[in-house]
């Protein structure tokens, strides 16, 4: 059972030079960047977390570290 008829054209179409982006690169590690965010800052998730540790429109939140335990 192997008499499939093959497509008419070539299953992977070269795209449009118009549509063809150059791939965005993390600019600290290089890693190329696929999120839409990401491509926009121009930095990885990881690597922009690494720049930006702490947000200023970001809440501070406490870590119940400090906590005791109650048992
Ligand atoms: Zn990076």
């Amino acid at each position: 059972m192997n008499d499939q008829p093959l497509p008419d054209r070539a299953p992977e179409e070269p795209a449009p030079e118009s549509t063809v982006r150059p791939p965005v690169r993390c600019r600290l590690c290089g890693r190329p960047l696929t999120g839409r965010a990401s491509r926009r800052t121009g930095l990885g998730p990881a690597c922009d977390a690494k720049l930006h540790p702490d947000r200023p429109d970001i809440r501070p939140r406490r870590h119940d570290v400090e906590q005791e335990p109650l048992f």
